[in-house]
């Protein structure tokens, strides 16, 4: 019998001999490649009859090399691996499946020998993976403010004032609630201000649209989340230890090459990928569900957070974000604004709250605005909130006085000692 061929890819030192022990053993001849550059170039060479593909690699990542395999028409069924949640093997796995690729499992590392075995099997057989239908595209909604909207400066102006630093990052604190009970200021969601020369300071949904519009939103952010990665490098200096939720366009996502420039800002500043959150608003152009995913799942696999924002003003669904690999929803400020008066609103954030959390997302309320939604969150279940009761966005130079202000506050500051709600 012919010995079929078994493509592992993976830069793991430890892993690739036992995953090849394994194989050999169960008749395969294996190949180890251990980068992907080598994997792309190797399809020349011998058809392999299946792939192991590692999905972590440091220049490159699995859904790079897996846009590459669908390039060149590979049909060999391909298992996933890697150290990272099952959330983020299964997202890649089904955009694997939009790209037309035999997808045939995950196999979570470390595993168990038992069950490589039994994947090898099934790759043996193969058959199994030959009719799996192909997904569908599918298009999300538009964004929830008026794109064509006048704005008070022109396409140029805008241009100049991005290169001239005159985008100015405010910072609005963020609390979670700790161990000890007490909500602890530990990051700032970036909003941008523009500082004009006569119009004084503009706010964001008078310029981000029009940036939007022109081409030129790329170029804002990366400005901002430079800007922001100096300000937490002097923060942190000052003793301060805060990470940041910076605000993306859903219009970026059809940038592919996103991942790889916002890794390179944060790489060769001195924070960590996970010490920064990346918002996206539930309703926007998002284009094909799996350019989509393409870029959002592969800024998860280099460790950034992503946020989905403005929860409940839009059209997705939990199970929609269930399939996309956001790890925290943040509830939209109009229901929380209302939350106290308004008992629907509560029920929305309330059933909201708890089936995130069961798909495993952290939940964020925006737009508190005082100490009695701050209590009704928490007995709502909700950990992590922002709004004008902690601070209104303000400088980065104001924010350790705010930090220190907060703490000091017996009324408010860890403040907040939860008392029984009354309703
Ligand atoms: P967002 O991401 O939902 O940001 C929260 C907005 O709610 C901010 O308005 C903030 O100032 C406001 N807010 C926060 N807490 C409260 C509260 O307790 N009460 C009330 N009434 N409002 C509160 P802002 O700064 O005007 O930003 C508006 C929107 O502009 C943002 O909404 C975001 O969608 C967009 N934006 C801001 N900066 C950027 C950016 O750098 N890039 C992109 N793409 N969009 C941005
Ligand atoms: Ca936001
Ligand atoms: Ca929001």
């Amino acid at each position: 019998m012919r010995k079929k061929l078994l493509l592992i890819a993976s830069e793991t030192e430890m892993l690739a001999p036992v995953l090849a022990e394994v194989a050999e053993a169960t008749g395969w001849r294996v190949e180890h490649l251990r980068d992907p550059d080598s994997l792309v170039e190797r399809f020349g060479g011998a058809a392999p009859d299946a792939i192991l593909l590692d999905l972590v690699f440091t220049e490159s990542d699995g859904i790079e090399i897996l846009e590459h395999l669908a390039t060149r028409g590979i049909r060999a069924p391909i298992v996933l691996m890697g150290g990272v949640s099952a959330r983020i093997l299964e997202t890649t796995e089904r955009l694997g499946v939009t790209y037309g690729l035999q997808m045939a499992g995950c196999l979570e590392v470390p595993f168990v020998e038992r069950e490589l075995r039994s994947t090898l099997g099934r790759l043996w057989r193969q058959r199994e993976f030959d009719d799996l239908p192909a997904m569908e595209p599918e298009f999300l909604p538009e964004p929830p403010y008026d794109p064509e909207a006048a704005s008070p400066i022109d396409a140029r102006e805008l241009a100049a004032a991005i290169e001239n630093d005159l985008i100015v990052p405010y910072y609005q604190p963020q609390v979670t609630l700790g161990r000890s009970r007490r909500w602890t200021i530990d990051r700032v969601e970036v909003l941008a201000r523009l500082h004009h020369d006569k119009l004084g300071v503009i706010p964001p949904m008078s310029f981000v649209p029009l940036a939007e519009r022109c081409g030129l939103i790329g170029r804002l952010t990366d400005r901002l989340l430079e800007s922001t990665l100096v300000q937490l490098a002097d923060w942190r200096r000052e003793g301060l230890a805060l990470s940041a939720a910076v605000n993306l366009s859903t219009r970026m996502l059809r940038d592919r090459s996103l991942p790889r420039r916002l890794m390179g800002l944060v790489a060769a500043s001195g924070t960590r990928p996970d010490e920064i959150t990346f918002e996206l608003t539930e309703t926007g152009p998002y284009g094909y569900q799996s350019e989509v995913m393409n870029v959002l799942t592969r800024l998860r696999l280099k460790g950034f957070n992503l946020a989905m924002d403005d929860f409940g003003t839009g059209f997705s669904s939990l199970v929609q974000l269930h399939r996309l690999p956001f790890n925290e929803l943040k509830i939209d400020k109009s229901f929380v604004m209302r939350a106290l008066r308004n008992s629907e609103c509560r029920s929305i954030i309330s059933s909201t709250i708890v089936l995130a959390q069961s798909i495993g997302l952290e939940v964020c309320a925006e737009g508190v605005e005082n100490r009695e939604t701050m209590e009704l969150l928490y007995s709502l279940g909700c950990t992590v909130a922002q709004g004008f009761y902690v601070s209104p966005a303000v400088m980065g130079t104001e924010i350790p006085a705010i930090v220190e202000g907060w703490y000091q506050s017996t009324d408010a500051g860890g403040g907040v000692r939860i008392a029984t709600p009354s309703w």
